[in-house]
């Protein structure tokens, strides 16, 4: 398969303490919830992850090996907080990690950095380890909804932050926000949304709030907007956002022309994609004749534990927690509900290229949507049309 495009991703699961919203496998690193503004794993830690890593990649070499062929085409340092390991540490992994892969040349290369634990220095030094592209978990410049989703910054320590950034070199940045927090109003929404855009960030992730099981707000909820007021915003929002040049290219994402995010995209695009690090997933695909399609599909998952995780390396074992193969019936609903997040959707040949299934399979289906009007006229394309765009889960539970 080594048309298909390998992208990598690297999960650092401490952060300084938990968000109230946040389901990630994300723990703290600090029980006593004291922040600092050098916040970082402590070095021996550091460097024992670091091991874990290259160790947790020669375990996926030596059951893939087959990938080792494949350049990679993104990383993406996610977490938790990736911004807590040194740049001495990322050194360390690309060192190891040259060794072992190579690296498209126009590879992009991002880190999650969280404006509470960051400085000018720190992203210098991220800079010249080879990271070239920074995504900052903003969430919101008001203090009330900062302190409200638990957050360890303060707004003006993210201006702050993204300033730092681009002082530093990154050309390429993006700033996550929330909207629909407790207590928003259109108006505190827009204004976040303006103060991100005075700071020019290439890209925008602008997310509505969602309480998700096994957290804290999901045991407490707060008070969360009204569903009218949440329809405001979101209509509000994205119409400041397209008048500042920011195409809404997924459900969530906008960006400056150029700068889709290409590691999210071969998400979105059904690519392939390693996973490293403390509850790590991955999605690799073969050949294989005795698969439906000819290509076994397997998802890959992590031990999720920071210490089990570690204990591993000590102990000489895989990092495995599980895998499974995507099974024929899977496959058509996973790929559409990455595919049809995509506002342009993707183009029709890579179907079977990473099903293995013939899309004629589907054509009853499509046929049905583009008669509802919910399917694009495009016959090269899978995409929704303006409406289906708009009834994207209605879309997506006809493939179920
Ligand atoms: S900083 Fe991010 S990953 Fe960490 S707890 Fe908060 S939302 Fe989760």
């Amino acid at each position: 398969m080594s048309s298909l495009p390998l992208a990598l991703y690297v999960h650092l699961p401490w952060c300084v303490r938990k968000c109230p919203y946040c389901d990630f496998n994300s723990h703290a690193l600090d029980s006593t919830g004291e922040t600092s503004s050098k916040a970082q794993l402590d070095a021996a830690t550091e460097k024992q992850y670091v091991q874990a890593l290259l160790a947790d990649l020669d375990h996926e070499l030596r059951a893939w090996p087959e990938v080792a062929e494949r350049p990679l085409v993104s990383i993406f340092f996610g977490g938790g907080t990736p911004s807590l390991m040194s740049p001495a540490g990322y050194q360390a992994f690309f060192a190891g990690l040259g060794q072992r892969l190579a690296l498209q040349d126009d590879c992009e290369i991002t880190l999650e950095a969280n404006p509470g634990t960051v400085e000018q220095s720190r992203f210098e030094g991220y800079r010249q380890a080879g990271i070239n592209r920074l995504s900052m978990g903003v969430q919101s410049f008001a203090t009330e909804q900062l302190q409200a989703l638990g957050r360890i910054h303060s707004g003006e320590e993210a201006i702050l932050a993204a300033e730092a950034a681009r002082q530093a070199g990154f050309d390429n940045f993006n700033l996550d926000l929330m909207h629909g927090l407790p207590g928003q109003t259109p108006e505190l929404a827009l204004a976040d949304l303006q103060q991100a855009l005075a700071l020019k960030p290439q890209h925008i992730s602008w997310y509505q709030l969602t309480l998700e099981p096994n957290t804290e707000f999901f045991r407490r909820p707060p008070r969360l907007p009204d569903e009218e007021v949440l329809v405001d915003i979101q209509d509000a929002g994205a119409a400041l956002l397209a008048e500042a040049g920011y195409a809404n290219y997924e459900v969530s994402a906008y960006a400056q022309p150029g700068y889709q995010a290409r590691h999210n995209l071969n998400y979105w695009q059904f690519g392939d994609y390693l996973g490293l690090g403390a509850g790590a997933h991955g999605k690799l695909t073969r050949q294989q004749a005795d698969q439906p399609g000819g290509l076994l599909i397997e998802r890959r998952w992590k031990t999720r534990q920071p210490q089990a995780y570690l204990s591993r390396l000590l102990e000489g074992r895989d990092f495995l927690a599980g895998s499974e193969s995507v099974t024929q019936d899977q496959r058509p609903v996973e790929f559409m509900m990455n595919a049809l997040r995509l506002r342009e959707g993707v183009a029709a040949e890579i179907y079977n290229q990473r099903t293995g299934l013939p899309l004629t399979d589907l054509q009853p289906l499509l046929d049905k949507l583009r008669q509802q009007g919910l399917w694009t006229d495009q016959q090269d394309r899978l995409a929704c049309s303006e409406l289906g765009w708009r009834w994207l889960n209605k879309v997506l539970e006809e493939f179920l």
